[in-house]
C-alpha cells in the first residue's frame, strides 16, 4: 500500500506553512513537497528547498511535458508541484504534504482520488486581513490580490473532507497527524 498524500489548503495568510512546519517537527517522517513556481524568491528563500524558482518558459516546459500532478496561477504567478517525487516518496512509504492553494487541490482530487484533503480556515477574515498585511512581503498591489483570492477561496471550504480552524497552530498540527494516520489505516 503507498502512503497517503495530505493536501493543505486555504487562504493565502491563513497560517499553512507554520501548521506543516509543526506537523512536520512531530511527524519527520512526513515528506513535504517542494513545488515549482515563477514568483520571485522572497528574502530568505532557498532554491530547491522552499520552492524552485523557474522563468515563465522553463514553467511552461514543466507543466507541457506532463511533470506536474497539479498547477495553478496564483495573484499573478504560476505555482506547481512536480508529480515524480510524490509518486516515489509515497512508494517508499513516506507519507506526502502538499501545501498549495485551491485550484490546484481541485485537481489533487481529480488524479488521487485517495488524496486527503484539508481546508484551513482563519478564525476570522479579519485575522486574515492583519495576518497577510502584517507578514510584510507583498507590495500593496500584490497584498490585494491575495485579499481578493482569499474570499475567493473561503467559499471553497466544503468542497474538502476536512476543515480545520487555524486558531490554535499545535491542535491544527496534531489533527493533521491523524489524518495522516487515518490515512494509512488499510
Ligand atoms: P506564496 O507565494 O505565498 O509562497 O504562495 C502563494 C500560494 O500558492 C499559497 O497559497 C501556496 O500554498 C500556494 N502554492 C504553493 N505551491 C503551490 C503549488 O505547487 N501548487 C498550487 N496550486 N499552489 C501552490
Amino acid at each position: 500500500m503507498t502512503a497517503p498524500l495530505i493536501v493543505v489548503s486555504g487562504p493565502s495568510g491563513v497560517g499553512k506553512s507554520t501548521v506543516v512546519a509543526e506537523t512536520l517537527r512531530l511527524n519527520p517522517d512526513i515528506w513535504l513537497s517542494v513545488s515549482a513556481t515563477t514568483r520571485p524568491p522572497r528574502p530568505g528563500e532557498v532554491e530547491g528547498e522552499d520552492y524552485y524558482f523557474r522563468d515563465s518558459q522553463q514553467f511552461a516546459s514543466m507543466r507541457d511535458a506532463g511533470e506536474l500532478l497539479e498547477w495553478a496561477h496564483f495573484a499573478g504567478n504560476s505555482y506547481g508541484t512536480p508529480g515524480g517525487p510524490v509518486a516515489e516518496h509515497r512508494a517508499a512509504g513516506h507519507p506526502v504534504l502538499l501545501e498549495i492553494e485551491v485550484q490546484g487541490a481541485r485537481q489533487v482530487r481529480q488524479a488521487v482520488p485517495d488524496a486527503t484533503l484539508v481546508f484551513l480556515a482563519p478564525p476570522s477574515e479579519a485575522t486574515l486581513r492583519e495576518r497577510l498585511t502584517g507578514r510584510g512581503t507583498e507590495d500593496p498591489a500584490a497584498l490585494e490580490r491575495r485579499l481578493l483570492a482569499a474570499q475567493e477561496e473561503l467559499q471553497a471550504a466544503g468542497e474538502f473532507d476536512h476543515v480545520l480552524v487555524n486558531a490554535d497552530v499545535q491542535q491544527c498540527a496534531r489533527a493533521l497527524l491523524d489524518y495522516v494516520s487515518l490515512a494509512s489505516q488499510p
